[in-house]
């Protein structure tokens, strides 16, 4: 790494980072902490295995940070956290999951764990079994379930505002929208597009979600490498980050970007910039992929009630078009605009607190 760890957490404004080790069960991970002025900072836990011990600090840092803005601007009073665990996933065990539940537990609630990449409800069990910091955690025992349906509708929700945006109204019907990953929040999008009549094709790598999902919504299937060719009016980002480039964007036959995956632009103000010049519109990700966070944050908070949930999920069309008004208004891309929504509450709720 380049900068030291306390460089970069300086820039990014990271409050404490807490590294786990226990050879035993070959835990290695990593507890990022960005900002707690809203209140304990919640995000998943990711495990990857990463090339090196910098990519995974690097990673958590990022992904901490982000999740700071996205509870920020849901409303939510929630800091922003992320954990990482280097390693190959296949190889998670009980004595992992729960070692990693007593490092969290040590953190006296400060952070509260949930599933990401490579996590499931399952391991949010083994971690309960150390911890009550976890949400996430399956029905049965008392919690939400998989937060994924609830990222799709957010994302749902967030193509509608666009739409708005873009055309004048949100009805979705015949419009051809690209999903690139159905996953498991995909998966659950192209339902959402399919039941209001929206042309949908998909596109993975996954032979079996391929499969699953064609056959399940009756939707037409479009290589990785085709899908560059399709003159489309929704793209639909929900597999990796960074997949707004230089590369990409000149190739891009779509008017509006609208889709879970977190940090889709590889260099924000850039590709933001270019998006604009474009005429595209650029629903930035951390506002509405932040479905299944509202979800986890009300599952933490007790009281859970999936219809509050599902209304409070609907938001995301109201805050989008705030973010659309404030883009416009100052000339600035359109995920600048929601950062600084989001800071602008953390700073304000930051005052109210230092005051009696
Ligand atoms: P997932 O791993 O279940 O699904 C991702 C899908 O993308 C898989 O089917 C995979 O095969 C596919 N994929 C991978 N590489 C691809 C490629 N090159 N081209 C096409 N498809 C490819 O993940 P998920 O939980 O559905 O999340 C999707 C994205 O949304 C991730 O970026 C995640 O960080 C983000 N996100 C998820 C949630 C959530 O609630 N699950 C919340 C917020 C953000």
């Amino acid at each position: 790494m380049s900068n030291t760890i306390f460089q970069l957490m300086s820039e990014l404004k990271h409050e404490q980072v807490v590294v786990c080790n226990d050879p035993h069960s070959n835990l290695k991970a990593i507890i990022a902490i960005h900002d707690t002025t809203l209140g304990p900072a919640l995000g998943g836990t990711r495990m990857w295995n990463y090339k090196s011990d910098d990519d995974a600090m690097i990673d958590a840092l990022r992904l901490s940070r982000g999740m700071t803005y996205k509870a920020a601007i849901s409303g939510l009073n929630l800091g922003g956290g992320k954990a990482v665990i280097i390693g190959d996933p296949s190889l998670k065990s009980e004595a992992l999951w729960r070692r990693y539940g007593r490092f969290v537990n040590s953190l006296n609630g400060k952070y509260i764990t949930a599933e990401d990449v490579n996590t499931s409800a399952r391991d949010m069990e083994f971690i309960h079994l150390e911890t009550k910091h976890v949400t996430g955690i399956p029905e049965y025992m008392g919690g939400s379930g998989d937060p994924s349906p609830f990222t799709a509708y957010g994302v749902f929700v967030g193509i509608k505002a666009s739409a708005f945006k873009q055309w004048g109204n949100d009805n979705l019907s015949g419009k051809k929208v690209l999903v690139q990953g159905v996953g498991h929040v995909g998966q659950y999008l192209v339902g959402h597009l399919v039941e209001v009549g929206a042309k949908v094709y998909i596109t993975d790598i996954n032979e079996t979600r391929i499969k699953e999902t064609t056959e399940k919504y009756k939707v037409e299937y479009v290589s990785p490498e085709k899908m560059y060719d399709m003159d489309i009016d929704i793209y639909a980002p929900c597999a990796l980050g960074a997949v707004i480039n230089n590369d990409s964007i000149p190739k891009l036959k779509c008017a509006v970007i609208a889709g879970a995956a977190n940090n889709q632009l590889e260099i924000e103000e850039t590709h933001g910039r270019e998006l604009i010049k474009r005429g595209i519109i650029y629903a930035p990700d951390f506002l509405i992929n932040a479905g299944g966070l509202i979800n986890v944050a009300a599952e933490a908070g007790g009281a859970y009630n999936r219809e509050k949930v599902t209304n409070d999920v609907e938001k995301i069309y109201n805050r989008l078009l705030e973010v659309f008004k404030v883009s416009e208004k100052d000339n600035i891309i359109t995920q600048e605009a929601a950062m600084r929504i989001a800071q602008k509450r953390i700073d304000d709720i930051a005052v109210v607190k230092s005051r009696m």
